[in-house]
């Protein structure tokens, strides 16, 4: 089902949902339904899967020199997807990014997709490579996640890449999009953030997942903004909460988020790591009361495939 139809459907009471990363490359799926099973019992519409663009590797030969090898860490999203739904009978959302597929592959990929009755993907552009200082599209591949997202709609109205027969058969993926409270660390301002992302929605994204988020003032600014703009598809927040006190430091430079001062002021209070985890995790309880307060359509967490963090949380609200 689509996610816009589970929140129709839900009439105003908040869902509950998480994301899960595949697991590095060598472990079982097992891994992956341990970290769905203490979830369940909130009645998750919907999983999402990550994906990972490959990264490099240098090998080093006998003679000395070394070999630049390309190397995919946490393979799986598709088949994730196909495990999740097939045992759990919940609709799953794979992760589709522009960075490390040809446009062939994405169209050859969407068809896989569509044959496992995957009815909802998250278009994005994907991160950089860690060996990359920015992101570098894939020669043959898209640029921006509205490239991307042309492609998916294309197919939803019938149209493939290289038509040489008439293709009597469209797709009809419920297409979702990433938004930025806080901005994206690469727009130069918030009103250029805005525009690409109304032109994604203009372009046929049904909904938007944020980017995490630690104080709920950002996220209701930025719903108003989107309002104004004229994008009025659903807003889920995206939420994470802190475990670790490197995770101060880690989280803010790596999404490029704020930590609010109350936070970080608590967590370095703290005398253990123990202590630091308990903190977070009632500090984004305090949080998510109040995101359904202000009428959230779900609580959407990142939980790095550890349930336990979240699954206090869920048992707090839902
Ligand atoms: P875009 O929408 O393409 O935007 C990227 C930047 O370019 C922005 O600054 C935007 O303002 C600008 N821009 C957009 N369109 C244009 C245009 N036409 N011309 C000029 N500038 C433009 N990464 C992964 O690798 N795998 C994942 O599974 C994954 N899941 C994610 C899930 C969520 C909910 C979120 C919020 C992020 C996720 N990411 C993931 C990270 C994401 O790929 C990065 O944040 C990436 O840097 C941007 O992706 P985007 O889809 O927002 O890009």
């Amino acid at each position: 089902m689509k996610i816009t139809d589970h929140i129709a459907n839900a009439n105003g009471k908040t869902l509950f949902s998480f994301e899960l990363l595949p697991p590095v490359k060598g472990q079982s799926i097992q891994g992956i339904y341990d970290a769905i099973d203490p979830l369940m019992e909130f009645k998750p519409p919907f999983i999402d899967v990550t994906y990972h663009r490959e990264d490099y590797i240098y090998k080093q030969h006998d003679n000395g020199l070394l070999e630049k090898v390309s190397y995919r860490k946490r393979p799986g999203t598709v088949a994730i997807c196909a495990a999740i739904m097939n045992r759990y009978k919940v609709d799953a959302v794979p992760h589709l990014i522009c960075g490390g597929f040809t446009k062939e592959e994405t169209e050859n990929a969407l068809i896989d997709l569509q044959f496992l009755g995957i009815d909802n993907v998250l278009v994005l552009r994907g991160d950089a490579r860690k060996a990359d200082a920015s992101f570098i599209p894939t020669p043959g591949g898209h640029t921006y996640a509205c490239d991307l997202l042309q492609q998916v709609s294309n197919m939803n109205n019938g149209l493939y890449l290289h038509e040489d027969h008439d293709s009597s058969f469209s797709t009809n993926f419920c297409i979702g999009v990433a938004g930025y409270p806080e901005k994206h660390f690469e727009a130069p301002n918030m009103k250029a953030d805005f525009k690409y992302l109304k032109q994604k929605v203009d372009m046929g994204a049904e909904f938007i997942v944020t980017q995490m988020f630690f104080d709920n003032s950002k996220y209701c600014s930025f719903v108003k903004r989107c309002r104004e703009e004229g994008i009025n598809v659903p807003i889920i927040p995206g939420l994470k909460p802190i475990t670790s006190s490197k995770q101060l430091i880690s989280l803010a430079k790596f999404f490029h988020i704020d930590i609010p001062e109350e936070l970080s002021d608590a967590i370095l209070k703290c005398k253990s790591e123990k202590e630091v985890k308990d903190v977070g995790i009632e500090f984004m309880i305090e949080q998510c009361k109040e995101l359904v307060k202000f009428g959230v359509p779900v609580l959407h967490f990142y939980t790095m495939s550890n349930p336990g963090p979240t699954k206090r949380i869920a048992e707090a609200i839902f």
